[in-house]
């Protein structure tokens, strides 16, 4: 069984995302995200923190807009504000939101130009039909992982076990435009395990600490495991049980150290992708 390695690719993709920050640099632009923090809940400062060193890293400058509980009207008028900012290339909202404010009803006030984790509804929309848009960065950090590894998806049996709008359904829409056959599995599936052991390829998007052991694996097949689930003693496990799956799997993402980094890191070529498209255009 091979442990796919997270950070040795999010390391990969970052030599080609700061070549790019250097040039529009030396053009006179500066790579910008804006990370709009609503709550001061305590896992979303660490990772708005991880997305500070990594932007720090590559070239990016990030612009954290910590907010106090805002209403929806106030959110939405932040997200409009960044959206008309020429100075912004790049806008990400953090959930978790302010109770009684939800994300569809105020992503759609991110420019999708500058929508780098795919969060405006018009991005599944486009994601849906084939048209090119950022892909949220978890569902495409999912592709990445498969296409660096070289794991075959044209005709390969893929099964996502999630189907919420930021992780599992644009996967599974991302491994069908690749020509997997996809099955898209959720709380009422009958009979997960059987369903789940078909899958050349398993994507589990549930959020439930090491759910899936072996019996859901298909000898061979790569899991690509997206669960971040806190425990007791502060470390965070995925939704597979690694020892058990790593008994019959070919290859498995840990985590930590998995789809984490490479999400991250792609937000960050979102951002100079964003930036070298509005500068050329503005
Ligand atoms: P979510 O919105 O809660 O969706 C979970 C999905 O899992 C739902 O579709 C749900 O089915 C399904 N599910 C729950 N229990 C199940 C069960 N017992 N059997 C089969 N399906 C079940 O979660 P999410 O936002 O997609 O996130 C999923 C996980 O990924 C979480 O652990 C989250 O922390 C993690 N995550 C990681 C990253 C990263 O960069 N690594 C980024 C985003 C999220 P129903 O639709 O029927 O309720």
């Amino acid at each position: 069984m091979r442990l796919i390695d997270g950070r040795a690719i999010a390391a990969a993709i970052s030599a080609d995302v700061t070549a790019t920050t250097e040039r529009l640099r030396a053009g006179g632009v500066t790579p910008t995200l804006a990370v709009v923090v609503p709550t001061d809940d305590e896992a979303t400062a660490w990772y708005v923190r991880s997305i500070q060193r990594t932007a720090a890293k590559v070239g990016i400058e990030c612009l954290v807009d910590q907010l106090a509980d805002p209403g929806g009207d106030e959110l939405a008028k932040r997200l409009d504000a960044h959206s008309h900012d020429p100075a912004v290339h790049g806008i990400i909202c953090q959930t978790p939101l302010p109770e009684g404010v939800v994300l569809d009803d105020i992503a759609g006030h991110i420019d999708p130009a500058k929508d780098v984790d795919g969060a405006n509804p018009t991005c599944l929309g486009r994601l849906a039909a084939g048209l090119s848009t950022y892909a949220p960065a978890t569902a495409a950090a999912v592709l990445e992982i498969l296409r660096r590894e070289e794991v075959p998806l044209t005709g390969a049996r893929a099964v996502v076990v999630g189907r919420s709008t930021v992780v599992g359904k644009p996967a599974a829409l991302l491994l069908l435009a690749e020509n997997a056959t996809v099955t898209v599995c959720h709380s009422r599936t009958v009979d997960l395990p059987a369903t789940c052991a078909e899958a050349d390829v398993l994507v589990l998007a549930i959020g439930r600490a090491q759910m899936i052991d072996a019996s859901y694996v298909k000898p061979g097949a790569v899991v690509i495991d997206v669960g971040t689930n806190p425990t007791d003693d502060g470390s965070i496990v995925g939704d597979a049980d690694q020892e058990s799956v790593a008994t019959r799997a070919g290859a498995l993402t840990p985590v930590p150290g998995g789809v984490g980094p490479v999400t991250t890191m792609l937000l960050m070529r979102h951002t100079v992708d964003a930036a070298t498209h509005l500068s050329a255009s503005g």
